[in-house]
C-alpha cells in the first residue's frame, strides 16, 4: 500500500492528489553526517529527527520529506568537532542554499506549511536564514501564503522527562551530544544500530569559556562524546519520544491554526 506519510514511497501522482485534497504540512527532517562516538551511527542526526517527524507526521497526516542528510560543519562544543573520521559536512552557504532551494520546490507544487525539523544544533542559525530567503523568495513571486516552523525536537524535551534522563541533574543539553538523550532515543528507536558494549563512560568535557579557531582537539574526549553516556537506557528513550512527539504535534497544531 502507498505510504500517506513518505514522500520517497509515494507515486508523483499519490503526492499530487494529497496537494488537492488538502492542504498537507510537509516535514523537511535535516540532520548531519557526524561522528557521534564509538557506540552510535555516523546518521544519529538524521535518524532521531526522521523517527519523531514520522511518529509526528502520522497523528497531523503530515507528509515527511527525505532528509538533508549533511549538516553544518561539527562544532567542538556541541558535536565534538568537524576533524573526526567520517563526520562529513556543509559549509553554511551550501546548507542555506540547499534549504532555501527545497523550501521554494515544495512552494512551488502548492505546499504552504512547511516544517524544517532540525537534529543538528550547529544547523540552526542557517536554517534560520534559509527560511528567511525563501520566504522573501515567495513574497517577490506573490505568494503570502507559505507558512514555515523550524523546531528542534530537543527543545521540547520538558522538566519531568529531564528528571526520567537525568536523575543526578543536566550538566548541558550542548554537551549531550552522543550521550545520554541521544543514545536512549536511539536504543528505543533503531536498538539495531546502537553497539550497546561500547557506550562511554567517562567524564564530561572540560571546555574553556572562549571558542579559539583552528580549534584544539587535545581539549575533545578522543572518542567525540562529550558527556558520559553508560546511564542510557530505551526506557529513558520511550520517555522523551513518548512526550515530545504529542507535544510537538499540539504545538504544530498550534502554530499552524491561523
Ligand atoms: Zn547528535
Ligand atoms: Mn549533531
Amino acid at each position: 500500500m502507498a505510504s500517506r506519510v513518505k514522500l520517497a514511497e509515494m507515486t508523483w501522482y499519490d503526492f499530487a492528489d494529497r496537494v488537492t485534497e488538502g492542504d498537507p504540512i510537509v516535514i523537511i527532517p535535516v540532520g548531519s553526517t557526524e561522528q557521534h562516538g564509538p557506540h552510535l551511527p555516523l546518521s544519529t542526526d538524521v535518524i532521531l529527527p526522521e523517527e519523531i517527524a514520522m511518529r509526528i507526521a502520522a497523528q497531523l497526516d503530515a507528509i515527511v520529506a527525505p532528509p538533508v542528510s549533511y549538516g553544518y560543519k561539527s562544532q567542538p562544543k556541541t558535536g565534538g568537532g568537524n576533524h573526526f573520521p567520517g563526520t562529513v559536512s556543509l559549509d553554511a552557504s551550501t546548507l542555506i542554499a540547499t534549504v532555501r532551494d527545497l523550501v521554494n520546490e515544495f512552494a512551488r507544487h502548492g505546499i504552504r506549511k512547511i516544517i524544517l525539523f532540525d537534529g543538528h544544533m550547529e544547523n540552526q542559525w542557517f536554517i534560520v536564514e534559509a527560511i528567511d530567503l525563501a520566504l522573501r523568495d515567495q513574497r517577490c513571486e506573490g505568494n503570502r501564503d507559505l507558512q514555515v516552523l523550524k523546531i528542534g525536537y530537543w527543545e521540547y524535551i520538558n522538566a519531568d522527562t529531564e528528571k526520567v534522563l537525568f536523575p543526578e541533574g543536566l550538566l548541558s543539553w550542548a554537551l549531550e551530544h552522543a550521550a545520554v538523550m541521544e543514545t536512549s532515543v536511539m536504543l528505543y528507536v533503531r536498538p539495531d544500530l546502537v553497539r550497546a558494549d561500547l557506550v562511554p563512560d567517562h567524564p564530561a568535557a572540560d571546555f574553556p569559556v572562549y571558542d579559539k579557531y583552528p580549534i584544539d582537539p587535545s581539549r575533545i574526549p578522543s572518542d567525540g562524546v562529550l558527556s558520559p553516556a553508560r546511564s542510557a537506557s530505551s526506557e529513558k528513550g520511550r520517555a522523551v519520544i513518548e512526550q515530545v512527539v504529542p507535544d510537538i504535534v499540539s504545538s504544530i497544531r498550534e502554530a499552524f491554526s491561523s
